[in-house]
Formats: structure tokens, sequence, C-alpha cells
């Protein structure tokens, strides 16, 4: 009995006295024929509740209770040490027989698989943004803004608001990239992603929808409210410094969803489309201007 590698011991079921324990057992609880240990003096209070009210009731039922997690009380160490630990209990009508184990390991490991978890669980969610954004700007790219118009599609039908589309593309990109390098051009994609970021409200949404092009939406925002926006971005942009004395322009072209019609399959599509007229019909007519699709039409 006493080789026995776990804490065997035995205790009064009316008054939780000890009435016997193995050499580890004695050794863990200092207990000594006598010394009128009972179940309160090895045992956390939270764990002499849970045995009042769960396991008590149980051994009366069964006369028998397997795996039940409890602290105990090692006070072997210097200083008195709460350990979690797993009871196999029995009864025979008169006494509790306990063997119990440690459950340090198996608690260190659960630990570290719950650690394991969160770090994983955050990976996977860092991992998603970074398919949702583009590299260069950290604005949604277009996978990401195509399935949001998805969503924002179901969510008008219930909550109908205006709102307006546009695309934004700089003027004459090609010759920024060759008069001052591909790299110089990666520079100024991203300074007028940060112009656009200011621009606009936390509300829309702003999406790098191809090299130098930018599709944005303006949520609970009809046209005329949006002339104001488009008139302010297009004085910030013309302070972006490409070189000395070159400053950055670019065109932007401006559709708004039908109102009553907002949840129409293919409404984005449509818009979009008519968006992109009006910024073709931005360059024909000078560039460096905003040209709204229903003006035209
Ligand atoms: P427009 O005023 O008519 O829009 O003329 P543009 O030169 O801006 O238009 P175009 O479509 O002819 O040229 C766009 C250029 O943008 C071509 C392509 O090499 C360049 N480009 C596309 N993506 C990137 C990018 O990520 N970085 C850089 N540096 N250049 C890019
Ligand atoms: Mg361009
Ligand atoms: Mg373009």
């Amino acid at each position: 009995m006493h080789r026995f590698n776990c804490l065997l011991f035995a205790t009064n079921f009316k008054d939780g006295k000890l009435t016997f324990a193995n050499e580890k057992a004695t050794e863990f609880f200092q207990y000594s024929v006598g010394s009128n240990l009972s179940l309160t003096d090895i045992f956390s209070r939270a764990s002499i509740v849970f045995y009042e009210s769960y396991v008590k009731p149980l051994l009366l039922e069964s006369g028998e209770c397997s795996e039940v997690q409890l602290t105990i009380l090692n006070k072997s160490a210097e200083e008195i040490t709460k350990e979690p630990a797993i009871a196999n209990v029995c009864y025979d009508g008169t006494l509790v027989y306990w063997s119990v184990f440690s459950a340090t390991e198996r608690d260190k490991l659960y630990q570290q698989l719950l650690a394991t978890k969160e770090k994983l669980e955050k990976q996977s969610e860092e991992l998603v943004l970074l398919t949702r954004l583009d590299p260069l700007t950290g604005l949604l790219n277009r996978r990401a803004i195509v399935g949001d118009l998805d969503k924002l599609s179901k969510q008008l039908q219930r909550v109908p608001v205006p709102v307006v589309v546009a695309i934004i593309d700089i003027d004459y990109f090609k010759k920024i990239n060759d008069s001052y390098g591909h790299h110089h051009g990666d520079e100024i994609i991203s300074r007028l992603s940060l112009v656009l970021k200011n621009t606009f409200r936390e509300t829309d949404i702003i999406s790098r929808w191809g090299g130098e092009e930018f599709l944005v939406v303006l949520y609970n925002c009809d046209l005329s409210e949006s002339k104001e926006v488009f008139r302010k971005l297009h004085k910030s942009v013309s302070e972006v410094e490409i070189a000395p004395n070159h400053y950055l322009s670019v065109s932007i072209g401006v559709s708004q969803l039908p109102e009553g019609n907002q949840s129409i399959v293919g409404a984005f599509e449509e818009v979009g489309r008519q968006a992109d007229e009006a910024l073709y019909s931005a360059k024909a007519n000078g560039r460096a201007r905003t040209v709204y699709w229903a003006d035209e039409n």
C-alpha cells in the first residue's frame, strides 16, 4: 500500500476525519495518527464545497465517483501550495476511500494547449486580414471589396440609405513611372491612399481596385453631398508633389445607387459600370475633374 505512487487515504463519511493514509499521503498532508486531520485541512475551500454538494450525494447514491477534479493542499513543501488533482472515490457505508493523482502535468499541458489555440486563432485572424488587404496601401483589395459590396447590398435591403460609388484614377500615371521610375510610382500610389483615408469617412469603403485605380463607396451620402467631398479630394491631391513643380491629379467618375433599387441583384455592378463610363468622360474632357454619370445621361 505504501509503495503506491499516488495518495491513498480514507476519511470518515460523517465528519471527514482522516483515518488512514499511505506513506505518500502521510508526507503530503503531514499526517500522523492522532493528528486529527480532516478533509477541510487537505482540500481547498472550493473543493470542499464541491465535495459536499456533488461528491457526497453521488457516493450516497452509487457508492463511487470517478475522475473528480480537486485542489489539494501540499504541506510537504516549505509553504503550503495548492495543486490540481484527480480523485477516484468510493464509499462503503462508513468510510470514504480516496485514490488521488496529481494533475499538475495535465494542467500544464492544458494551459499550453489553450495558449497554442489562442495563438493559432490570432494568426488565422491575421491571415484573413492579410488576404483582404493590398500590401502597398493597406487598403481593401478588389476581392475584399467585391465581397463587402455583396454584404452591403443585403444590408441596404433592410436599411435603405443613399450610396455613392466613385472610381478614382491617377492621371498620366504611366508618365510618372517612365519619368521617375516604378518605385517612385509606388510611392505616389501609397501617398494617394493616405489622402483618400484622410478625405473619406470611417463609414465609407475605400479599396484599391487595380494598379492606379481606386473604388470608393460613400455610405449614407447623396450626390449633392458627395460633390463637396470630391472637390476637397481634388484640392488635397493637387498638393501631392510628384517632383519639384509637378503635382498629382486624379480623374473621378461617380454614380449613385438608385434609391429603392438598391437591393436589386447586380445593382452595384451597374452603378460601377456607370462610374467607369463617367471616369472615361472625365479623362476625355481634360482630366483632373469629377464627372457625374447622372449629369451626362
Ligand atoms: P490616364 O491619365 O489616361 O489614366 O493615363 P495613365 O498613364 O494613368 O493610364 P494607363 O492605364 O495608360 O497607365 C497606368 C499605368 O500604371 C500602367 C502600369 O504600368 C502602371 N501601374 C499599374 N500598377 C502599378 C503599380 O502597382 N505600381 C506602379 N508603379 N505602376 C503601376
Ligand atoms: Mg491613370
Ligand atoms: Mg487606369
